[in-house]
């Protein structure tokens, strides 16, 4: 499939294994290398510009070191930035507050948002033994509402009973009501996506928002979102300035640059990777293991 850039680099340095510094004209031929990798992993124009200046800053005239060739220097160079870039450290879900403690789930149609609540619920549900409650906001499709209701039914998780034309706002303050009075730890509200971000789904999203002061804001995104990854992080983190973000389809063919995209764009953290279909498919994000999936 791609070759990786630990190789592609070694060709550029082939033949260059003399001790002593980086020079200027090797970086820059390493560095176009670098260039095309991270595009073809997909990170956004924008962000790969640049990073791709901050890893030249720290390339030229680094020494290289006995044990490794140049390649392996640049490549390391980039590996740590990529880490740095993307956070270092895990950050996990914050439960410091009163309970329940409210989660909003925000982003596209199709982004993965109602699966990852199952997973989510099933999660906290076995590993910490909370009480959970999900609800769906969603009022154009019934089925969405369904969807939460067999996936609840499925983990042994309960779901906010349905009612028929009761709109987002409403539907968030009567789980929050209920949250409460029946004693549950986490309220998972899982919002209605659309195809595209638009001036409604804002509204409805910084509506909810307004109404349930959420302690955790999360912005759910496919890892195969290309160029378009900067811009829907930013439009959502401007709107309702989110906690975190969880990247869904990780175990898809995509290199994962939305990762570095969405995180340079909007400096919060990637708290949680989906890596299939099925509901223990969730795993705490860690940066090295993207940066090196984003390497190839
Ligand atoms: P929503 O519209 O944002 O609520 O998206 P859904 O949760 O309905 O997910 C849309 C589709 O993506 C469903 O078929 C899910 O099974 C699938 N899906 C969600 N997360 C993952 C994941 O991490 N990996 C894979 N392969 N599929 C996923």
């Amino acid at each position: 499939m791609f070759e990786s850039l630990s190789d592609r680099l070694g060709k550029i340095f082939e033949g260059l294994r003399g001790r002593g510094a980086l020079n200027e004209s090797d970086v820059d031929a390493a560095l176009r290398e670098v260039r095309r990798a991270l595009l073809e992993a997909d990170v956004s124009l924008e962000v790969v510009k640049a990073f791709v200046e901050q890893v030249r800053e720290r390339a030229v005239g680094a020494e290289v070191t006995r044990s490794v060739t140049p390649g392996q220097q640049v490549v390391k160079i980039v590996h740590d930035e990529l880490v740095k870039v993307l956070g270092e450290t895990q950050v996990p879900i914050d439960f410091s507050t009163t309970p329940p403690m409210t989660m909003l789930m925000v982003g596209l149609q199709g982004a993965g948002k109602t699966t990852l609540s199952a997973k989510l619920a099933k999660r906290m549900k076995e590993r910490q033994g909370k009480k959970v409650l999900m609800a769906s906001l969603d009022d154009r499709r019934p089925a969405a509402k369904e969807q939460l209701r067999v996936l609840g039914e499925q983990i042994g998780v309960d779901t906010l009973p349905i009612q028929l034309n009761e709109k987002p706002v409403d539907i968030a303050k009567r789980a929050q009501r209920e949250g409460k009075l029946g004693g549950y730890d986490v309220l998972i509200l899982d919002t209605a996506g659309r195809t595209h971000i638009d001036e409604e789904l804002m509204e409805e999203t910084a509506a909810v928002k307004a109404a349930t002061d959420p302690h955790e804001i999360l912005l759910v995104a496919d890892s195969l979102t290309g160029q378009d990854a900067v811009n829907l992080a930013r439009s959502f983190d401007a709107r309702v300035d989110i906690t975190g973000i969880v990247l869904t389809r990780v175990d898809g063919d995509g290199r994962g640059g939305a990762a570095l995209s969405m995180r340079a764009a909007t400096g919060k953290p990637i708290k949680l990777i989906g890596t299939g279909e099925k509901l223990d498919a969730l795993e705490d994000f860690h940066p090295s293991r993207i940066a090196d999936r984003i390497l190839g």
